[in-house]
């Protein structure tokens, strides 16, 4: 028995993925019930060939939609200044195409919640992970409510504050980036009039970001601010904020971004935190995965994306190799290089994109650009 800690994307596609290898798994989640975040996601090209191989991706393409060229504009006059402008119409596809796709967060869960249900994972909430106990034949979980589990291999899957990490690491804790994320949808009748760049749409400028796009086939419009801040914000995924807050964020900028901060309800505000990077990600039969052993700043995009590659290519090594340490040493020689590299860039993403004057941006510089980056297929690679 594998026992997974956390019921996020990336504890998910890990319970997927070892079920679909014949390898037994367990879900232990701290929330009572897995409810929405109310965000969407852009989810990476790579993220995609696992679903793919996974057979889920058939129904997550139905419930996402293709994300098209995400162009940069200036952010005050609307200017492309990379990229070209998106005329689609947010349809869902089939799946088969290798392209960027954006989803609502929630409905992903969903998809993967039942794929994983139909393979016979058992996904327990309302354990919240407070030790762990290793020895020579197992590790042993201990949960808030005094019950315990016992399995081979316990992963840490629970995210930028994970519990696991802090047994692992004791004093190793999230970094404050610097920067805060203001999170909103707006239905698409009151998004049309401020729609007029496409579908999606990137506006950057001096220290903000403020990123735009439709879900859902077109229904909602996910918005995301993005801006440095010298405030310290405590970590959550739910703190409210209110409209003259984001707006006062965003002065003077274009009327489609003022427009749409216009129509925000119900705002999330997200202190942005990551983690340094770990000399390793394992100790005896504990790992992390996702959020957990690499959360980083989400200018690309690519974060979930991680903990998905990251869950697919851990249950492979598993299943591959028998032996416990070398499972785990080979699941971080094939995933720590990619992880890190995406820390490092999201960070360059946002440091070329939020300078000071956007129009010296140089397209083929942009990390976004790279396709050996974000075009990687893990699948293909192997492990
Ligand atoms: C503003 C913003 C925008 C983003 N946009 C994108 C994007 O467009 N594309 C993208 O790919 N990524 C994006 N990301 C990043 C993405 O959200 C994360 O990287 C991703 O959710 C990490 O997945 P995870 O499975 O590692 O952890 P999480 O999704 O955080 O899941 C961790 C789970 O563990 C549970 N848990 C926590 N502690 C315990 C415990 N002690 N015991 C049991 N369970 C526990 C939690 O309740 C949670 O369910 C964005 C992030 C932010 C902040």
């Amino acid at each position: 028995m594998i026992l997974i800690i956390g019921a996020g994307l990336g504890g998910l596609v890990t319970a997927i993925a070892l079920a679909r290898a014949g390898l037994a798994a367990s879900v232990f989640e701290a929330a009572a019930e897995l409810k929405e975040t109310g965000a969407g996601l852009t989810l990476g090209r790579g993220a995609q060939h696992v679903l793919r191989d996974l057979r889920c991706q058939a129904d997550v393409a139905a419930r996402a939609c293709p994300a098209g060229t995400l162009p940069f504009l200036h952010w005050r006059s609307a200017r492309l200044l990379m990229g070209a402008p998106d005329p689609g119409d947010g349809t869902p596809d089939d799946g088969r195409a290798d392209i960027v796709r954006h989803i609502y967060r929630a409905d992903l869960q969903a998809v993967l919640l039942d794929h994983a249900a139909r393979l016979g994972v058992a996904i327990l909430t309302g354990r919240r992970l407070v030790g762990l106990a290793q020895d020579d034949g197992g590790v042993t979980a201990r949960f808030a409510d005094g019950s315990t589990a016992r399995g081979r291999v316990l992963v840490g899957a629970d995210g930028v504050r994970s519990a696991v990490r802090g047994l692992l690491h004791p004093g190793d804790a999230p970094r404050f980036t610097g920067h805060v994320a203001y999170r909103f949808l707006v239905p698409r009748a009151a998004a049309a009039p401020f729609m007029g760049q496409g579908r999606s749409a990137i506006f950057i400028g001096p220290r903000r970001t403020f990123n735009r796009y439709t879900m859902q086939g077109g229904a909602v419009v996910n918005c995301a601010g993005l801006a440095e801040t010298g405030e310290a914000v405590p970590e959550g995924w739910s703190l409210p904020a209110g409209q003259d807050e984001v707006a006062a964020a965003f002065p003077g900028w274009h009327g489609d971004v003022t427009g749409l901060i216009g129509q925000a309800r119900a705002i999330i505000k997200w202190g942005l935190y990551d983690r340094a990077p770990l000399a390793r990600w394992s100790a005896g039969r504990v790992t992390l995965l996702g959020d957990a052993a690499h959360a980083m700043l989400p200018f690309l995009g690519m974060g979930a994306a991680m903990a998905i590659e990251d869950g697919w290519a851990l249950a492979r090594c598993l299943a591959l190799e028998p032996n416990v340490d070398a499972a785990l040493a080979r699941y971080e020689a094939a995933r720590r290089a990619r992880c890190e590299t995406m820390q490092a860039m999201s960070r360059r993403q946002g440091e070329l994109t939020q300078a000071m004057d956007p129009d010296a941006l140089e397209p083929a510089a942009v990390p976004m650009a790279n396709q050996a980056l974000m075009g990687f297929d893990p699948v293909a690679a192997g492990v």
